[in-house]
C-alpha cells in the first residue's frame, strides 16, 4: 500500500477559505496524530512492477498497462483529487462491476481483495453499490467515474480501513467470514469520499468535519442497507475528555482524546442537531452544505451558516458550547420534595437543572404512587427551574429525558430521581433559587 507516499504540496488557501483574510499557504509539520489537508490538482501517473504484481490506483487506467522484460507499467489518470495512492500485491483476487443510479451517473467499482475474502465478493460488492447509491440520493453526485477497494491481508492491517480518494481499503481480512465489521468500515471509508474526498475539509485543523460527518453517515448507512441501528444513547457516556471540536489534530494530546472527540462526540454533535432539528431539516442541512461546499474546503462557521440558513434559527449558543468550546450536555433531577397539602392531597417541588451546554428542551416525566405518569416538556432555557405541583397521590419519581433525546448528555445517573416519602410535619419549601412555576398535574404546560 503506497499512501501519503510522495511530497504533498501544502494547500494554498485565497481569501475568504476558510475565513481566511489573506490568502496564503496552510502550512504545518508533519504530526503523527493528524490526517491531511490538500488541494485539488490532475494527476496522471506511470507505476512500473514486476510483472506479477496487480495494481489498485487512484483513479483511472487510461491505456492497456504495458509489459516488457518482466516489468509491467500501469498507467493512471485522476482529475479532481487531492491525493493519490496505490496498492499492489500478486495476491489480489479481483472483480469489477458498473453501477450508476441516481446520483451516481456511472462508476466502475472494482475489487482488490486478500484471497481469504474471495468469497466475500458479493457483500462487498453490494456494500459498495448501496453505500454510493444512498450518498448520491441523500447528498449530491458522485462526480469520479471508478471506486476502487482494496482489503489488505491480515499482517497489513496498519493499511487498513483508509480513504484516498477513489480509492478505499477495508478492513484487513483475518476471518473467512467476519461479521458486519466487513460493511462498516467499508460504507465509512465511501462515506469519506463526500466529507474527506469532494467537500475536503482540513482535518489538520478541524479534523471533526470529516471524521465526525463520515461517522455520522456511516451510521445512517448501516440503519439504510443493514437495518442496524446505532448505540447513540450510551456513546455520550463513554466521553471522558471532551474537547473543543475546532482544535488542531495535534492538539488534543493523544489519539485517544482525538478519536474520542474528533469521531464520536463531533457525530453526537451532529445527532444533537438532528435531534434538535428533526430528521427531514437534518437531511437538508447536510446536503445544503454538500451542495454549496463541494469542492470547497469549508470551515465549522460555513457548517453553522447552513445550519442557521436552513432551519432559520440562531445556533449560535449551541456551536459555542459544543464545537468551539467542547461541552457535554447535563440534564438532571436535582431534589424532590413532596408533602401532604393539609387538603388531601399532595404538593411536590422539583428542582432541575442544565449545567453545561446550550439551551434545549427537555421532556420532563413525572410518575406517581398511584402508577399514573404524566410529561412536560421544560424549554431547558435557565440553567435550572423549580416546578412546585400538586397531585392526588404522592409523586414517586422524576426522570428528564427519559427518551435519551438529548445525545449530548454525559451523566445519566442523575437524570432519574426517586422521592423520598411524604413527610408529616410540614417544611417549609425553598423556593428562593431559579424561576418558580405553579402548575396543577394535569393543566401543567411550560
Ligand atoms: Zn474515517
Amino acid at each position: 500500500m503506497a499512501g501519503q507516499w510522495f511530497p504533498k504540496v501544502a494547500a494554498y488557501e485565497t481569501n475568504g477559505v476558510r475565513g481566511r483574510a489573506s490568502e496564503g499557504w496552510d502550512l504545518h509539520q508533519y504530526h503523527g496524530n493528524s490526517e491531511f489537508y490538500a488541494d485539488f490538482g490532475v494527476y496522471g501517473v506511470k507505476i512500473d512492477v514486476p510483472e506479477d504484481r496487480i495494481v489498485a490506483a487512484t483513479g483511472f487506467q487510461y491505456k492497456q498497462p504495458v509489459v516488457k522484460d518482466g516489468r509491467k507499467t500501469y498507467q493512471f489518470y485522476a482529475e479532481d483529487v487531492h491525493d493519490f495512492s496505490w496498492s499492489a500485491s500478486p495476491d489480489f483476487v479481483t472483480a469489477e462491476d458498473s453501477f450508476s443510479s441516481a446520483g451516481v451517473p456511472g462508476v466502475r467499482i472494482k475489487l482488490y481483495l486478500d484471497p481469504l475474502h474471495a468469497k466475500q465478493q458479493e457483500r462487498y460488492m453490494h456494500a459498495a453499490k448501496s453505500a454510493l447509491a444512498k450518498l448520491g440520493e441523500w447528498y449530491g453526485d458522485y462526480p469520479y467515474t471508478t471506486l476502487s477497494v482494496v482489503v489488505p491481508p491480515a499482517d497489513a492491517e496498519g493499511a487498513g480501513g483508509m480513504e484516498y480518494p477513489t480509492l478505499v481499503t477495508g478492513a484487513a481480512a483475518k476471518d473467512d467470514n467476519p461479521g458486519y465489521e466487513l460493511e462498516r468500515t467499508l460504507v465509512h471509508e465511501i462515506a469519506h469520499q463526500y466529507w474527506y474526498g469532494i467537500v475536503a475539509s482540513n482535518e489538520f485543523e478541524e479534523a471533526w468535519l470529516d471524521e465526525a460527518f463520515t461517522s455520522y453517515t456511516e451510521d445512517k448507512l448501516m440503519a439504510a442497507i443493514y437495518g442496524v441501528s446505532a448505540r447513540t444513547p450510551i456513546e455520550s457516556l463513554y466521553m471522558t475528555n471532551p474537547m473543543p471540536l475546532k482544535l488542531d489534530a495535534w492538539d488534543y494530546g493523544d489519539s485517544d482524546a482525538y478519536a474520542e472527540n474528533v469521531y464520536i462526540r463531533g457525530k453526537l454533535v451532529l445527532k444533537a442537531i438532528e435531534s434538535q432539528a428533526g430528521e427531514k431539516t437534518m437531511s437538508k442541512i447536510m446536503r445544503t452544505y454538500f451542495q454549496k461546499y463541494r469542492f470547497k474546503h469549508p470551515d465549522s462557521q460555513s457548517f453553522q451558516r447552513v445550519v442557521e440558513a436552513v432551519t432559520k434559527d440562531d445556533w449560535k449558543a449551541f456551536f459555542q458550547s459544543y464545537v468551539y468550546r467542547g461541552e457535554s450536555a447535563d440534564f438532571a433531577v436535582a431534589s424532590i420534595r413532596t408533602e401532604p397539602d393539609g387538603e388531601g392531597g399532595y404538593q411536590s417541588i422539583v428542582l432541575l437543572t442544565r449545567t453545561q451546554g446550550s439551551p434545549q428542551a427537555a421532556t420532563v416525566q413525572f410518575g406517581f404512587k398511584d402508577g399514573k405518569t404524566v410529561r412536560k416538556t421544560w424549554d431547558g432555557i435557565q440553567s435550572h427551574i423549580q416546578i412546585r405541583l400538586q397531585s392526588a397521590s404522592p409523586l414517586s419519581y422524576v426522570a428528564v429525558d427519559p427518551m435519551l433525546d438529548i445525545v449530548l448528555d454525559h451523566s445519566r445517573y442523575d437524570n432519574y430521581l426517586k422521592a423520598e416519602a411524604p413527610v408529616r410535619k410540614r417544611t417549609k419549601f425553598d423556593v428562593t433559587l431559579g424561576q418558580l412555576i405553579d402548575a396543577i398535574v394535569g393543566s401543567m404546560a411550560w
